[in-house]
């Protein structure tokens, strides 16, 4: 079983409910942090780093004196990553997003693959879980490069094993949050009860919703703010798995980087009954399905 914990903007609390139910998961789990712009699932699960690599994807090098300036390259790539100036090609490796395709029409044997540092993809343990994240380069724009190498990752992790995926998908309803859920058996969307929580629900909703997989909600901050969020629920027909009251326990451990799920005895039990509400939305789940690259 793969879910995703995801959430329409930040803040929610995504991250703390990742970390409280990889932290009290009773079967073989691997808890990966997709979230590689602003990884920070470590800092509450304090895994020990068993091994690292960096990410690089593969951009054009150009060599002039092959160049004969027909211009298929530029004519080829959809992102003006690359450019001839007379008998000068210029390429623009911040915008290439590595599809190799200047390299493959170039009729002389110009262009060749040369590479860009994306960022870091880290791995260890937590216990008996497993651990994965990727850390966007600092400066680098494209994270869904990195995010493919993460799940190529992960699948070589899980190959073979009987064991679920719990992801901690960037913010948003952009291309990476999407990249984030769409292997994803079921979503649970993280949220609050604020005018700001309510709406990005909708949208997550919304974004979400084409790609056919069960979806439910964990309220975050129960009883503060805005009662709307339980009539977007009910009118989405998205089930609320739990709600995560306000409670000043709840925001220390938080504080302190702790498992929220240890902050009070009440809690415990939210996260417990949270874990079998996500096991009955994909009760035949089996983690060794396949993980997209895209
Ligand atoms: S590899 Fe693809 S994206 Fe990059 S410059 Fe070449 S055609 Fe453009
Ligand atoms: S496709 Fe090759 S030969 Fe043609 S302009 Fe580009 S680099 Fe030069």
């Amino acid at each position: 079983m793969k879910i995703s914990i995801a959430s329409g903007k930040g803040g929610t609390g995504k991250t703390t409910v990742t970390a409280s139910l990889a932290s009290i998961w009773s079967t073989p789990l691997v808890a990966v942090d997709l979230d590689v712009e602003e990884p920070n699932l470590h800092l509450f699960l304090n895994p020990e780093i068993t091994g690292h690599e960096t990410a690089l994807m593969e951009v054009p090098v150009a060599d002039e004196s092959l160049c004969n300036q027909c211009r298929k390259c530029t004519e080829i790539c959809q992102f003006k990553a690359i450019s001839v100036l007379g008998d000068v090609i210029l390429t623009f490796t911040e915008m290439c997003h590595g599809c190799g395709g200047c390299i493959a029409v170039c009729p002389e044997g110009a262009l060749s693959a040369g590479s860009r540092e994306l960022g870091e993809i880290s791995w260890g343990t937590v216990g008996s879980v497993d651990f994965l994240m990727g850390r966007l380069r600092v400066g680098e724009a494209m994270s869904p490069p990195l995010m493919r190498q993460v799940k190529q990752r992960l699948a070589q992790m899980i190959d073979g094993r009987d064991c679920d995926v719990i992801i901690d998908a960037p913010p948003g309803v952009s291309c990476p949050a999407v990249a984030a859920v769409m292997d994803a058996d079921a979503i649970v969307l993280v949220t609050e009860p604020t005018p700001f929580g309510v709406f990005d629900l909708a949208l997550a909703h919304q974004a979400f919703a084409p790609l056919g997989k069960p979806m439910a909600v964990v309220v975050n901050r129960a009883g503060i703010g805005s009662p709307d969020v339980y009539k977007v629920c009910k009118d989405r027909d998205l089930p609320i798995i739990a709600e995560i009251p306000y409670d000043r326990r709840i925001a220390e451990a938080y504080a302190d980087g702790r498992i929220v799920a240890d902050a009070t005895p009440e809690t415990r039990g939210i996260f417990d009954e949270m874990v079998q509400r996500i096991r009955s939305m994909v009760p035949d789940a089996d983690c060794r399905s396949e993980v997209s690259h895209g």
